[in-house]
C-alpha cells in the first residue's frame, strides 16, 4: 500500500484529495493546523484503519518514522478574504511549511505535488494564461502575501528538482468551487449561494465586469490525481481548472436563478489588485494528463445549491 502525506487535509481541496486517495486504496496521512480548515470536513474519515491525522502547522520542524510515497503539500489559507486576514500565516506556509515539505520529500524520496495557482500571473497581460506566461503580479500590494509565496514555492520546488532531483510537480489551481467551502470564506462561489439562500443582496464588488473560470471540485481532484500518480512528469507545471469564463455579475445572476431566490445585486467597491480577467490555457494539461473537465458551471451549481443549503438550514 503507498503512503500520501496531505498537508492542508482538512481545508477544501485537501479533504476532496483524501477521499480521492482513499477510495483508490491509499494510506493517507493529513497534516493541518485547522486555520482554514475545518475538522467537519475529514470527521467522517477519523477512526478509519487508513487514515490518520495530525492537528499541527507545517511551519514548525516535520518528523515521520514511516515510508512516505507521495507529498501533497496544500496547506494555505487560500481565500482572498483569509490570506488578507492572515497574511504572515499565509507567507510561512508557503515558505517554511514549503522548505520543510520539501525537505521531507528528500529524506523519504517521495514524490511530490505543489498546490499553486493562478495568482501567479498576477492581473494577466496575457489571455487566457498558458505555463509560459511569467505574470504581473505587485509585490507590496494585499495579495502579494499569497501570490508572491506561492511564487517563491514553486522557485524552491525547481531548485529541489534541479539540485537534488525530487520528482516535484506543480499544479496551478484556477479558480474551483464545490461542497465544504465555508460558508463565510469570502469566495464568491460560497458567498453569493448563501447570499441568495438568505434572500440577501449579493454582494458584487466593482461592476461585476471582470471575469473567473471555474471549476468544479471533482474534475479539479481527477486533475491533481492524475498528476500525482502518472510517471515521467517531474518538473512539469501544469495549468489546472475549466476555460468556461464568464463575468462575475453573471455569476450573480445564475445563481440568484438557480435558487429561485428574492436577493438583489448590490454594487461595492472592487478590492485592491482584484484581476479583471482570468481564464486558464489547459492545453498542457490536456496532452499531459488527459486532463478534460466536463462539469459545467450550471451543471456544477446544480450538484452544490442543495449542500448550501442543508448547512444553511443545520
Ligand atoms: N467577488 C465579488 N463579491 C464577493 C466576493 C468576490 O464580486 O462577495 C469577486 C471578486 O472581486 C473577484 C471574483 O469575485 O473578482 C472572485 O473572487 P474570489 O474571492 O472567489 O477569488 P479570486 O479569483 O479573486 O482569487
Amino acid at each position: 500500500m503507498e503512503t500520501i502525506l496531505i498537508t492542508g487535509g482538512a481545508g477544501f481541496l485537501g479533504s476532496h484529495l483524501c477521499d480521492w486517495f482513499l477510495d483508490r486504496s491509499w494510506r493517507v496521512i493529513v497534516v493541518d493546523n485547522l486555520i482554514t480548515g475545518a475538522i467537519e470536513n475529514i470527521s467522517h474519515l477519523l477512526g478509519k484503519e487508513n487514515f490518520t491525522f495530525y492537528k499541527y502547522s507545517v511551519t514548525n520542524y516535520l518528523f515521520f518514522e514511516e515510508k512516505i510515497d507521495l507529498i501533497l503539500h496544500f496547506a494555505c489559507p487560500a481565500s482572498p478574504f483569509d490570506y488578507i486576514q492572515y497574511p504572515i500565516h499565509t507567507m510561512k506556509v508557503d515558505s517554511l511549511g514549503t522548505l520543510n515539505t520539501l525537505g521531507l520529500a528528500k529524506s523519504k524520496v517521495s514524490r511530490y505535488v505543489f498546490a499553486s495557482t493562478s495568482e501567479v500571473y498576477g492581473s494577466p497581460a496575457v489571455h487566457p494564461q498558458s505555463e509560459d506566461y511569467w505574470g504581473h503580479v505587485n509585490p507590496v500590494g494585499p495579495r502579494s502575501v499569497y501570490d508572491e509565496a506561492k511564487r517563491f514555492s514553486e522557485a524552491m520546488c525547481m531548485a529541489y528538482f534541479r539540485e537534488h532531483g525530487i520528482d516535484v510537480r506543480i499544479a496551478r489551481i484556477f479558480n474551483t468551487y464545490g461542497t465544504r467551502m465555508r460558508l463565510d470564506d469570502g469566495r464568491v462561489v460560497p458567498t453569493f449561494i448563501s447570499q441568495a439562500l438568505k434572500n440577501e443582496d449579493i454582494t458584487i464588488f466593482g461592476e461585476g465586469d471582470q471575469t473567473r473560470s471555474f471549476c468544479f471540485i471533482d474534475d479539479l481532484t481527477e486533475g491533481i490525481y492524475t498528476l500525482s500518480t502518472r510517471d515521467d512528469l517531474a518538473g512539469e507545471v501544469v495549468n489546472l481548472g475549466n476555460p468556461e469564463e464568464l463575468s462575475i455579475r453573471k455569476l450573480a445572476d445564475t445563481v440568484v436563478e438557480k435558487t429561485a431566490s428574492r436577493s438583489k445585486l448590490k454594487f461595492e467597491s472592487m478590492p485592491v489588485d482584484d484581476p479583471p480577467i482570468r481564464q486558464p490555457d489547459i492545453s498542457k494539461a490536456r496532452k499531459l494528463l488527459g486532463f478534460d473537465p466536463g462539469v459545467s458551471l450550471s451543471e456544477g451549481l446544480d450538484r452544490i445549491i442543495p449542500w448550501f443549503k442543508k448547512k444553511i438550514e443545520d
